[in-house]
């Protein structure tokens, strides 16, 4: 099945691959004031993460979400789950030294092995599948930024390999950084999974219902739209950038809207693998705003079909209105690498929080009472950040 592809998508008005190839659901709004051991706002990966590990620990948890499961930017992103970190090694050990880069290396390590742990005990169908990733540089730019993350991700104690070549064949991409056992599935499948088995073990989601305020402390609770409270005694707000912390985490992280475009592409014709490339200009721009990757890839399979998901062309939410410029950018780049890639059949775009560190915010919420929680600041490493939440979070509630 394949969505109509809007010319003048904006964020948020196609639909992606996920959305367009998962039955949506039905809201369940809370009609009553409630409590529960932990209350959590937001029903994407970090969310349900959070919620998933708490019912197992036996906990009471209701789980709160404006709209239906997933389809916050967990239903708009490519779903890479990766310890090849978009913010770079190197730049990480700059900002957190050594020992920080190693953390963080295995932090997301954790996190995709938690993912497949989950996939095998609550058999969950998601095309979970394990394979390679590749990072090489675009054409003319100098190579020492790849040999310097190369050396960085073995100093973080990757097992990575230097390559000759990203295995596309149409296109020498020239020397290329292999991180072996990265993975991917299909995002909105895993959350349905993560869903069920929350409710399975007595957890309780309420969907089509907006969190006005969080108020933590000995009275903690959060109150929605139609007046109705939950009270809990921890509180977890996972709504991507937290919506009731209006200061300290916004000035230290900032939005860039990112385009994806999903061609078809025969059958076999391209190696199953994640690539991505370490271009700092987006298209035309002429400023660097850092070293994210423009451009990544991956596979996914459609019924009897394989589709190309390419994104990238990144920039700050609200300094560019070529968006139809950046998908036909998008397009010519994939042509060339892969030319049997014909027919876009999806267009869609989000946005990710870039934080000025290069490392997400997973723990107490600044100033606040000391259980409220919030995750956020995900890079384009959000599947396995949520994760890593699902981790972090509980160990905190639980000491
Ligand atoms: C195009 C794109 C590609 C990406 N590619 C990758 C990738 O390959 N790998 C990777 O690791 N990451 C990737 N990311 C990043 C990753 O997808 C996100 O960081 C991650 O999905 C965010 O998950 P989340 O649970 O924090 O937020 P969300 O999935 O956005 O969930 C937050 C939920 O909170 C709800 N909410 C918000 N406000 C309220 C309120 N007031 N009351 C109730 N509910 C509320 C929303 O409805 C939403 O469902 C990509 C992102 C994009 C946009």
């Amino acid at each position: 099945m394949t969505t109509p592809v809007n010319q003048a998508e904006r964020a948020g008005e196609n639909l992606s691959l996920w959305e367009a190839t998962s039955d949506a659901g039905q809201l369940n709004p809370l009609r009553e004031n409630t409590r529960a051991d932990l209350c959590v706002v937001g029903a994407g990966i970090a969310g349900l993460s959070v919620a998933y590990t708490l019912v197992r620990e036996g906990r009471s948890v209701v789980v709160i979400d404006d709209g239906l499961i997933g389809r916050g930017m967990t239903g708009r992103t490519t779903a890479h789950i990766v310890n090849a970190l978009d913010d770079r090694y190197y730049e990480l050990e700059k900002l957190h030294g050594e020992e920080g880069a190693r953390r963080a290396a295995e932090s997301h390590t954790a996190a995709i092995n938690f993912v497949e742990k989950v996939v095998q005990e609550e058999k969950v169908d998601c095309q979970f599948e394990r394979l390679d990733g590749y990072l090489f540089k675009p054409p003319n730019e100098p190579g020492e930024n790849l040999r310097q993350e190369y050396e960085a991700c073995l100093r973080a104690g990757l097992s990575v390999e230097w390559e000759e070549r990203a295995p596309i064949e149409a296109f020498d991409t020239g020397p290329a950084i292999r991180f072996p056992n990265q993975a991917q599935f299909h995002p909105l499948h895993y959350l349905r999974g993560l869903a069920r088995a929350i409710e399975r073990g007595g957890g309780r989601i309420y969907t089509g219902t907006r969190v006005l305020e969080v108020e933590g402390g000995e009275d903690a609770h959060v109150t929605t739209q139609d007046g109705h409270t939950v009270h809990a005694g921890s509180l977890v707000v996972a709504s991507n950038t937290p919506i009731n912390d209006r200061f300290v985490m916004h000035t230290k992280q900032a939005p860039y809207t990112t385009y994806v475009i999903g061609v078809r592409v025969p059958k076999g014709m391209v190696t199953r693998a994640l690539f991505w490339d370490t271009a700092e200009h987006a298209g035309q721009e002429d400023k660097a705003i850092g070293m994210v990757p423009y451009h990544y890839v991956r596979l996914a399979n459609e019924g009897d079909e394989e589709i190309l998901i390419v994104g990238g062309e990144d920039h700050k939410t609200g300094q560019a209105e070529d968006f139809e410029q950046r998908y036909q950018r998008l397009e010519d780049w994939t042509s060339l690498r892969w030319p049997s890639a014909i027919g876009v059949v999806f267009r869609w775009s989000g946005q990710v929080m870039e934080p000025v560190d290069g490392l997400g915010y997973i723990g107490r919420n600044p100033l606040d009472k000391e259980n409220v929680y919030i995750s956020t600041g995900d890079s384009g490493n959000g599947i396995t950040h949520g994760t890593i939440a699902g981790i972090l979070i509980p160990d905190l509630i639980l000491g």
